[in-house]
């Protein structure tokens, strides 16, 4: 991978961005995209707009979803401990024992997720999950006044603080994977179709909130009124302890192995093939899943936009997501990027992508 790309990679991976608190993503979006795009904005939902080839062929849109899950703060007790929900799917098996980052007025500040010893656990106890509504995140505060005056906030979000590593050559671990990289895919793959010659015009946009519900997805879809749209997401990786009921149910999907295309109903036919010829010609190595219903990403929202949108899915594969050690390979990202750029060079005034 390029060095710029990485860095790219790398401060996008740095920023907070839950669900609804997509700032900091966002800016280091706008300020990548702004070398290269036509135009480059931001809607009222939060969304940011990369536009290649402005007047160009047919509008193709890419979507990477910026949001990640994380936590946000309901409540400051009298003792100064912060009492905290979910924003997003997770296991509360993760979160007790941790680090936390939270954003606040007055920056970045830590905390921990307290936990009672498991000295002290009745044998019950000590086999049952603790649900988050019965967790706290301590900040080291002398009470409730001393949190405030450091800029803690009913509403502030947090994140477990891990951050940015390589496990060896090619795979790097980090929090939010899901789905930063698809945002970064997204916008690599609108410059490289440009410097290809693509004739679409590219709208790649990073959508806000699809870890609660693809909202970013269904008003960034209805802007931009695309006739063919791809989202880049994550997909479970089958290839560690633990998932060989998977593997034996949904093949066996492993890091380096390429970039994972969906076929399904939530994916138009013509589109799929588009991608799948792409893969050939360019000399791209893929793995294709099943998806036997609307998936759980962008792309399902994508599709029913307006009349109707030609969607595709492309996925990286990805270890242990929702936890803040998702990993991925180096090498798929880029190899997710050079597919879409090579599917949108193949795009002009005479695709058609009504399926029959
Ligand atoms: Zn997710």
């Amino acid at each position: 991978m390029e060095s710029s790309s990485l860095a790219f990679l790398q401060r996008l991976l740095d920023t907070i961005s839950p669900s609804g608190y997509e700032d900091e993503a966002a800016r280091v979006i706008k300020e990548e995209a702004g070398r290269f795009a036509d135009e480059v904005s931001v809607d009222v939902h939060g969304n940011v707009h990369v536009v290649v080839n402005r007047g160009a062929g047919p509008r193709v849109m890419l979507a990477g979803h910026m949001d990640e899950i994380g936590l946000q703060i309901t409540h400051i007790d009298d003792d100064g401990f912060l009492r905290f929900t979910a924003i997003g799917g997770w296991d509360p098996q993760i979160l007790q024992g941790q680090r936390v980052w939270i954003r606040t007025a007055a920056g970045r500040i830590t905390g921990v997720v307290g936990k009672k010893a498991i000295h002290l656990l009745k044998e019950d106890a000590r086999k049952k999950v603790v649900q988050i509504e019965d967790m706290w995140i301590d900040i080291g505060a002398a009470g409730r006044e001393d949190a405030v005056a450091r800029g803690v906030a009913v509403g502030d979000c947090a994140v477990i603080a891990q951050g940015f590593q390589m496990l060896g050559p090619d795979l790097a671990v980090a929090r939010g994977m899901d789905n930063r990289c698809g945002a970064w895919v997204v916008i690599e793959a609108a410059r490289l179709a440009a410097r290809m010659g693509a004739r679409a015009e590219i709208h790649a946009v990073a959508t806000v909130q699809e870890e609660i519900g693809l909202r970013g997805a269904v008003t960034s879809a209805y802007r931009v009124q695309p006739v063919a749209a791809v989202a880049v997401d994550v997909t479970h990786a089958t290839d560690y302890p633990g998932m060989k009921d998977e593997r034996d149910r949904r093949g066996r999907i492993a890091l380096g192995r390429g970039p994972v295309v969906a076929r399904g109903p939530n994916i138009n036919p013509r589109l799929f093939d588009l991608i799948m010829t792409a893969a050939g010609e360019a000399g791209v190595s893929v793995q294709v899943e099943a998806e036997p219903r609307g998936t759980g990403t962008d792309a399902n929202a994508i599709q029913l936009a307006r009349g109707g949108v030609a969607a595709g899915l492309i996925s990286v594969p990805n270890r242990y997501m929702h936890t803040p050690v998702e990993v991925v390979s180096l090498a798929d990202l880029e190899a997710c990027a050079v597919l879409l750029a090579e599917t949108l060079r193949r795009i002009d005034e005479s695709t058609s992508f009504v399926p029959w």
